[in-house]
């Protein structure tokens, strides 16, 4: 079994100005396909985890049969479909508020500004690549936090609820070295908040 790219679920222009439609289209094609086409190329040599679901493998990473070097490569290309499958999914055109989601980033954070302010440090904070998180921990508390390279927050166990890549090459075409404008725009696109 391989894992493919999916179509995203609104066009490569529809979050325009906030994200241009070039910086889409090449993340998309390109750069989420590489990871797919690398994810494969190390799977095919372990079939005895066929089968076995990305977020459970991530999760037990160091149970699983891979050398140190497929690890690495697993762990930067397994974490980077996931991140980017779930990337794709929580921005829209349109806001489709989450009101559960709403009242509780508000009860753990005390109001969504708070809590976009904290978001936004742990992406700013970010050295380098990597992602920003809103996740629901094993006790199912909200936790902000920042992840370095791909790594995925499946890999503590925990399951994302919002997620932004701040690499730059989902920014720089447009934002260059201007992070901070594109976390503050990209609010406008997230779906939930
Ligand atoms: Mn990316």
């Amino acid at each position: 079994m391989k894992y493919l790219l999916t179509p995203l679920p609104y066009s490569y222009d529809s979050l325009e100005p906030y994200i241009d439609v070039k910086t889409m289209e090449i993340h998309h094609t390109k750069h989420h396909q590489a990871y797919i086409n690398n994810l494969n190329n190390v799977l095919e040599k372990y079939p005895q985890i066929a089968g076995i679901k990305l977020e459970d493998l991530m999760e037990n990473l160091d149970k699983q049969p891979f050398d140190e070097k497929d690890k690495t490569i697993f762990r930067n290309n397994g974490g980077g479909h996931l991140n980017h499958s779930f990337f794709w999914t929580i921005m829209s055109p349109g806001k489709e508020f989450d009101e559960n989601l709403v009242s509780d980033a508000k009860r753990e954070f005390g109001s969504i500004n708070e809590f976009k302010k904290l978001f936004t440090a742990a992406a700013m904070g970010r050295f380098g690549s990597g992602w920003a998180w809103l996740v629901l921990d094993k006790n199912k508390k909200l936790k902000v936090y920042s992840t370095a390279n791909q790594d995925s927050p499946y890999l503590t166990g925990d399951i994302p609820v919002i997620g932004l890549d701040v690499w730059e090459h989902a920014y720089y075409l447009k934002y260059q070295n201007r992070r901070n404008e594109y976390i503050e725009n990209w609010w406008n696109v997230l779906k939930l908040v």
